[in-house]
């Protein structure tokens, strides 16, 4: 208990991908050129089964954890999926329990995700612009299928949403009062997360990022906004609600506003290794030592080990770093850890 990192941080969440494939392909995330046909994605067999998931989770949620997220790659992807959020849901001190998702296959699995025990969805949906989205996701999609997700998503009672909006300069930004507008009628909550550098694949370059604060004055021009105060400790969005009182948006401003100090989360990859920060060049590999028939206590130790040298603390210094250095730095990809 009472498990805290080299800054005092402590493990409070827990995001689990549970596969690095997708149906899409957003060039922030996996561009097509690199994830091809005949990309090797993670053969079955190093996948953590779910049962090794939720073994794993357990002891994690021991540590601090009580908010548990599933991600990707795209999670819907994961063959029933639904049964490891039911094995999920059922584990003693789980607050909360929820997914990220491109809802492209949402609809046929809505049902069976809210009768295991999914409590809260955040669905990703970049603009409303059906041509500039089709470029955001390298053409696997049109609007109209996230919508009709985030449709049956209202219809069995996820309201409201988080709907996760990854905003590029020059590629999606003339869109984003639009896309305010319409979630804000719809009394969802849209967060704008700023393009960031993660992995070394989608060639990612600070002039692509539209700062915050920016984006707030966009939409503010059009759509008045008044900060919300008093975020919690590890919250990752600041929040500000329209000052007509129709609801809120979010910023995730990893780039120009970081949030390293009260950054809470542990990430779990689809074959097992935990990552202590998003940007991290390595991860603390789980799967062997429980294939190898290490006892709870013994897999507790090394997340107890890992956790307290976590000295992570990228989004501070990453303008400290040149150009060459940041590109130099291996990095795991968002695809893999989800984010
Ligand atoms: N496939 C699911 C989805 O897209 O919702 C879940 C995994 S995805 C990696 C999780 C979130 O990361 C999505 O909201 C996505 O837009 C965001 N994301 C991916 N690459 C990003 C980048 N380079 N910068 C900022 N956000 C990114
Ligand atoms: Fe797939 Fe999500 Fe990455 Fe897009 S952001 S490629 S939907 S994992
Ligand atoms: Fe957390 Fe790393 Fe992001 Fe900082 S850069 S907020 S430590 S994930």
């Amino acid at each position: 208990m009472n498990l805290k990192d080299q800054y005092d941080r402590p493990l409070r969440d827990l995001r689990i991908s549970v596969t690095d494939r997708c149906n899409f392909r957003c060039p922030y995330c996996m561009p097509a050129e690199i994830f091809g046909e005949r990309y090797q994605f993670l053969p079955k067999p190093q996948l953590l089964t779910f049962e090794e998931i939720v073994r794993l989770t357990r002891i994690i949620v021991r540590l601090g954890a009580v908010k548990i997220r599933l991600t990707g790659g795209e999670p819907l992807l994961r063959q029933d999926i639904e049964d490891l959020v039911a094995m999920l849901a059922a584990i003693d001190g789980v607050d909360d329990l929820a997914m990220t998702t491109n809802a492209y296959l949402l609809p046929q699995k809505l049902d069976a995700l809210k009768a295991a025990g999914l409590k809260r969805l955040t669905i990703s949906l970049d603009t409303l612009d059906d041509e500039i989205f089709r470029r955001m996701n390298g053409g696997r999609s049109g609007v109209d299928k996230v919508l009709a997700g985030i449709e049956a998503a209202e219809v069995a009672g996820y309201t409201p949403l988080k709907i996760n909006a990854v905003v590029q300069r020059g590629v999606n930004d003339h869109t984003l009062v639009d896309l305010a507008r319409f979630f804000k009628e719809r009394d969802h909550i849209l967060r704008f997360i700023e393009y960031m550098d993660v992995g070394n694949k989608n060639g990612w370059k600070m002039d692509e990022v539209l700062p915050s604060a920016e984006i707030v004055e966009r939409i503010h021009a059009e759509l008045p906004l008044e900060p919300v105060a008093g975020n919690y400790f590890g919250e990752v969005a600041r929040r500000y609600r329209y000052a007509d009182g129709g609801g809120e948006i979010g910023l995730i401003s990893s780039v120009t506003q970081p949030f390293c100090g009260s950054c809470t989360r542990m990430r779990l990859s689809p074959e097992g290794r935990i990552f202590t920060c998003l940007f991290a060049t390595e991860g603390t590999d789980l799967r062997d030592p429980l294939r190898a028939g290490a006892s709870d206590d013994d897999i507790e130790a090394i997340i107890r080990a890992t956790w307290g040298a976590r000295i992570d603390r990228y989004s501070e210094i990453r303008s400290s770093l040149t150009d060459e250095v940041r590109d130099r730095r291996k990095k795991v990809e968002m695809y893999h850890i989800g984010g």
